[in-house]
């Protein structure tokens, strides 16, 4: 249930934004100050505590954007779920995780948790039976992350979210890839949400953040952690994040509606062999997207036929940037088994339907005609059997 009943571009444009009272200006002024009264002040506010006014101005609107009581900021998408991980998974505990998540999440589990005796399991699939299937009696935390990189499955929030809550485990989902705009995993039940803000909050390809909302409760557990591990951002990038999530929700809007024509122009093609985006009626998660997503979000991919040169396809693009990352404003595309799945062996990709001609689309905010002429003219530069 939204806290909020504003309409979510004046929660973009306004909310938790500072007053100029000295000049009366029309933007939240930029405190950069590391150093504030200590007397007579409810609490000490400093950059590594999350509190100073950018900081606590910028969570205001990522809690109401993610219908939370509280937020905080942080450095990276990295940053704010470690701190996460960390704060409810202790020294015996077992955590399940979701098979398909961000390689850096991943390589985050596998490389240091042993290092904190924390134990886990990865999911089979995305099944809910799946999830269940994991659960041991030390099970304390459900990590998720739903549309999944890089073909766009998803997961049922609520049916997850239930099970954990039958079962007293904390449930936390990585919206990076959908937005607050199209997908708000509290309503459905889940604990704690992550984003990277280096993608659709940032928005155009220049800030590395991160961002975490939950309960006041969580959020002090969090907090509590997070202000000793250090993770916090600079309050300029603070402000410059502030300016980004003005226009997040036209900006989401835009890249959304491209992405839906986009989508059934590539299904369409002789040239491409299969489309993944749910937003697709034969999508197999398309009646799931209609249920949990306010969209489908701007997110696909895509596999190109045989006789058609994945990386002569991208090296021809004139307009959309072959380019690793995503959300940013400009179109771009890259290839998950040379980037994102490029340290699994060959035959471990296969199985996971990561092909060499598959390319992830991040959709921009361009005329819809350029991407695709753009689109057009780079699939004949490619084809071999011309
Ligand atoms: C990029 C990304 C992250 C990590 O965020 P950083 O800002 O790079 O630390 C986490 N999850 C998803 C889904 C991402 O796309």
């Amino acid at each position: 249930m939204s806290l909020n009943t504003k309409g979510v571009n004046t929660i973009c444009t306004h909310e938790g934004e500072l007053k100029d009272n000295t000049y009366k200006g029309a933007v939240s002024p930029l405190y950069m100050s590391t150093s504030y009264d200590f007397l007579d002040v409810d609490s000490k506010r400093y950059p590594r505590y999350f509190n100073t006014p950018n900081q606590v101005s910028l969570s205001k609107k990522v809690a109401a954007l993610e219908h939370a009581e509280s937020a905080m900021i942080f450095s990276s998408g990295m940053a704010a779920i470690s701190s996460t991980l960390l704060t409810f998974l202790k020294s015996g505990d077992h955590a399940v995780v979701q098979n398909d998540i961000y390689g850096g999440t991943r390589s985050f589990i596998e490389s240091h948790f042993k290092n904190y005796g924390i134990n886990y399991s990865f999911t089979k699939d995305l099944t809910v039976e799946s999830f269940e299937n994991c659960i041991q009696e030390n099970t304390k935390l459900i990590y998720l992350e739903t549309p999944s990189n890089p073909l766009l499955k998803l997961v049922d929030l609520f049916a997850v979210a239930k099970l954990a809550k039958s079962q007293n485990i904390i449930t936390a989902s990585d919206n990076t890839f959908a937005s607050p705009i199209v997908q708000n995993p509290i309503d459905l039940g889940i604990d704690i949400v992550m984003h990277s803000a280096t993608k659709y909050f940032g928005g155009h390809s220049d800030i590395s953040a991160g961002a975490v909302a939950s309960s006041e409760l969580i959020m002090g557990k969090i907090w509590d952690l997070s202000k000793d591990f250090g993770g916090n951002l600079s309050d300029y990038t603070v402000w410059l994040l502030e300016r980004s999530m003005k226009t997040l929700g036209i900006r989401v809007k835009a890249q959304q509606k491209n992405a839906r024509k986009l989508a059934s122009f590539l299904d369409k093609h002789s040239a491409v062999q299969s489309v993944f985006y749910p937003g697709l009626k034969s999508n197999e998660y398309h009646s799931l997207a209609k249920i949990q997503m306010k969209g489908f979000g701007a997110m696909m991919s895509f596999e190109l036929a045989n006789g058609y040169d994945a990386e002569m396809f991208l090296r021809a693009l004139k307009l959309i940037k072959p380019s690793m990352s995503l959300a940013g404003v400009e179109s771009t595309m890259l290839l998950p088994y040379k980037t994102s799945h490029s340290l699994l062996t060959e035959s471990d990709r296969l199985s996971q339907g990561i092909t060499n001609q598959l390319i992830r689309f991040s959709v921009g905010i361009e005329t819809k005609s350029d991407l695709i002429h753009d689109i057009k003219q780079a699939i004949s530069a490619c084809n071999s059997k011309r």
